[in-house]
């Protein structure tokens, strides 16, 4: 039975603090708050389980859910907030002091994990039997801090002080293999509710423990290093999500983490067909689909095959059509250095017998193509295993029946060039899905103000389960209802001075224009090409002090992969403009960078609400989809961007009056690539050649790292590579012109609410509520299933 929040409030504090509710601080509170909510949702949770449990379900495999913060979400999702707020005054605590008590569960480093995260919302809240699968780190991506402007890197040990919202499945536990090791997988559950229904999903973490926690032996005999090796051999596994997105070390242990949570799981969902449809796994692929979220999950295609063969007796031929009607694979990027290679020594000395089935995948690959007709060369090319190296993606695309891109460009370049072989023989298996991102989190939670303005022009809190609906009321916006919104924009403006305030110990203006660029730090994303604007922008106000300037803060916050030494180099660059920029008494001002150190998932919650321009400027045909574009897009900013990743679809959906769009197109470069000299525009763009020397010239200072040589090098001279690769120098000019007219327009106050407007109603098709319902009518063939 559900009891009165108030006393179960009390007892949980009670219980986690061993003291009085009073007398608990802040993070007791929380605890208890947050053990409240579970105990409310445990009746339906295990109802939703059991409900699944016999039907077709979809599993989500990912190595990263970039979760975020999970209370505010459960209390909102569950019709809870105003009874815990009333809850926690009853014992003298405010709700969203309590709330900041959270620390982010961040075990993704970008996108793709936030994907994951939003997927498992729409799930829940459609009611449909999915269960995300990966893997429990114990330290989630690096804290990041600045010391003197450069990145530095500290643990985030996120659960440490306890987590309620993890549930620990002793019982639930498998075992996974390896030739050197074995250990023991954890299943650890988190409850994923849904907004305004009863189903609650679940995702499984799994954490590795060793078989036994300690080897008494060696122990006993004095032996003490010996004892605790296997130990940490094992605790290694769970220990660190890699801060790389792009680039991979640490291979041994990245393979390891892949096939255990890959290996568990599978094993958990075979257990579960065999309890409920026996122990005929041919019917497999009719109750279970499994999404492969990028390679790092790969290893489940040969681990399933061992699962069917050696441990319940199929032939190959029986197994190789279960695991081709299983898997699906997503795709997310063009980059050539993210399509995950492994040297088969790693595998040889991890699992052989996966080696085994890897080659026997090669070797019938290889004799199918050739039937086919296709040549020596297509086959070497396409071949799950060539030379000493085993390609993770060639194996997904054999695999799969689908395989799909996250954005409708996207697709079309994996279709023509990234998977094109692929594609001129499986043409049937392509499909796009361009991404979603949840409107719970995303526009409810963060941002409250419109939220409630959107219930009262609607009508209703419909377009919380249905943001299409928002596209009915586009005309609906007469003056007081633009004049309401601009001034939402300005009171979460006021509010996001205060947290940079606070947080950043830098003063802001909510009367400037809020220019925000919020991503992981990479070349391709160009936030060097907004650095070099804005140092453009401080040179013309220093020739021309009374130059008639919108005031503007330009807002950053990224996270650099630890070895990437050139993203590095642009974050110091930044810190160092905005030292320069924001202490010149000439400016007065009238520019500030704020740099936002520790970029995350809780801090984009107080970052989008506030932004008026959402800066989506990455090099044509590199940004696979982007999502931070649609979260920008449905708190009302407006997009400054290229035709790249989903701004296409933005473009699509809001019209040219109401994106600012600039730069050359995926189409246009391969030819521009040809005649380009970025020398040409160092000498002759306005502005070019005097930014780029203040890198040099002891304007700004790298304090001897040489960084920023290194980054002028890149533009203008790069040597080994051609220099600018990815068109900072080309696209200037535009990215100049579109940014200072987009300036000036935000003077027209209305006529920037009424852009605004058109992009929150427009919106409706970026939720992620309608990638799911996407996925699972094309590809998982999946139905609602809401329990009793
Ligand atoms: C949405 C989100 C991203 C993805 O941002 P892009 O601009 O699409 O690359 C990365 N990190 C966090 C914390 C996010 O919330």
């Amino acid at each position: 039975m559900t009891q009165n929040l108030t006393e179960t409030l009390a007892y949980q504090v009670r219980a986690t603090s061993g003291r009085p509710a009073r007398a608990s601080t802040a993070m007791e509170v929380w605890q208890g708050l947050s053990a409240a909510v579970v105990d409310r949702i445990a009746d339906r949770w295990h109802a939703t389980d059991r409900t699944y449990a016999a039907g077709r379900q979809e599993h989500y495999f990912s190595a990263e859910f970039l979760m975020g913060r999970a209370l505010l979400n459960n209390l909102s999702n569950l019709g809870m907030v105003d009874e815990a707020r009333e809850a926690l005054a009853a014992i003298g605590q405010d709700l969203s002091v309590v709330l900041e008590e959270e620390p982010d569960a961040a075990l993704g480093n970008g996108g793709l994990g936030r994907l994951a995260a939003c997927f498992l919302d729409s799930c829940a809240t459609l009611d449909l039997p999915v269960a995300g699968y990966g893997i429990l780190y114990r330290y989630g991506l690096f804290k990041q801090l600045f010391d003197n402007g450069f990145q530095t890197e500290h643990p985030d040990p996120w659960m440490e002080e306890g987590y309620p919202f993890v549930i620990r499945r002793e019982h639930e536990q498998r075992i996974v293999r390896y030739a050197d090791l074995d250990v023991r997988a954890i299943p650890y559950d988190m409850p994923i509710t849904g907004y305004g229904t009863q189903n609650v999903n679940t995702l499984r973490l799994w954490r590795a423990e060793p078989i036994e926690e300690f080897d008494y032996d060696a122990f006993n005999s004095q032996r003490f290093t010996d004892a605790i090796i296997d130990r940490e051999r094992t605790n290694d596994i769970s220990r660190v999500l890699y801060p790389n997105d792009t680039t991979y070390e640490g291979k041994v242990l990245r393979v390891r983490q892949q096939y255990f949570f890959c290996s568990a799981s599978l094993q958990a969902i075979v257990d579960n067909y065999v309890a409920h449809h026996g122990t005929d796994l041919s019917d497999f692929a009719t109750y279970n689909a499994i999404q492969l979220n990028d390679t790092h999950p790969v290893l489940a295609i040969p681990e399933l095959m061992r699962l069917l063969m050696d441990e319940h007796d199929m032939g190959w031929d029986e197994a190789w059509a279960v695991v081709t009607k299983t898997f699906a694979y997503t795709n997310h990027t063009v980059l050539a250095e993210a399509l995950e290679t492994w040297e088969m020594s790693i595998f040889d000395r991890l699992f052989p017998r996966i080696v085994e089935i890897v080659r026997e995948i090669d070797r019938r690959f290889r004799l199918e193509m050739a039937e086919r007709g296709l040549d020596e060369g297509t086959i070497e090319y396409m071949a799950p295993v060539s030379g000493n190296h085993v390609r993770m993606a060639w194996i997904a695309c054999y695999a799969s029946y689908s395989i799909n891109g996250v954005a409708a460009l996207h697709t079309e370049i994996i279709k023509r060039e990234t998977l094109g072989h692929w594609h001129a023989i499986w043409p049937e298996r392509f499909n796009n899905k361009t991404n979603g991102v949840t409107p719970r989190r995303w526009l409810k939670q963060c941002n409250p103000r419109l939220a409630a303005l959107l219930d009262e022009v609607t009508g209703s809190d419909a377009w919380v389960r249905d943001l299409s609906v928002l596209a009915d009321y586009v005309d609906a916006a007469d003056d007081v209802v633009l004049d309401r919104l601009s001034a939402i924009k300005h009171a979460n403006k006021v509010d996001f001075a205060a947290w940079v305030k606070a947080r950043e110990g830098v003063d802001i203006d909510p009367d400037a224009i809020f220019d925000v660029q919020i991503k992981r730090l990479h070349e391709y994303k160009r936030q060097l090409l907004n650095a070099l604007y804005i140092l453009d922008l401080y040179f013309r106000i220093k020739d021309e002090p009374t130059l008639d300037v919108p005031k503007r803060v330009f807002i950053f916050g990224a996270k650099a992969a630890p070895g990437y030494i050139r993203a590095k180099g642009i974050i110091k660059l930044i810190n160092a403009i905005a030292d320069m920029v924001n202490n010149d008494t000439d400016i007065d001002g009238r520019i500030k960078v704020v740099f936002i150190h520790n970029y995350n998932v809780s801090p984009a919650e107080h970052i989008i609400p506030a932004a008026d321009i959402s800066e989506q400027i990455s090099t044509a045909g590199k940004e696979a989809s982007g999502t931070s574009n649609m979260k920008f897009m449905m708190n009302g900013a407006l997009t400054l961007g290229t035709l790249d990743g989903a701004n296409v679809e933005i473009l699509d959906a809001v019209g040219h009056d109401n994106a600012y769009i600039f730069g050359a197109t995926e189409e246009e470069l391969p030819q521009l690539r040809k005649n380009y000299d970025p020398r040409w525009h160092y000498e002759n763009v306005p502005g070019l050649r005097r930014v780029l020397d203040a890198l040099v010239d002891g304007t700004l200072d790298d304090n001897g790292s040489g960084w920023f040589h290194d980054l002028r090098w890149s533009l203008l001279e790069a040597g080994y590579e051609p220099a600018d690769v990815y068109y900072v120098l080309g696209d200037f000019a535009a990215y100049r012109e579109a940014k200072d007219r987009m300036a000036f327009d935000h003077a027209d106050t209305r006529a920037w609410a009424r852009k605004a407007w058109v992009n929150i109603a427009r919106s409706g098709r970026f939720s992620s509520d309608r990638t799911i319902r996407d996925y699972a009518q094309d590809v998982w063939k999946l139905d609602a299933t809401p329990i009793q």
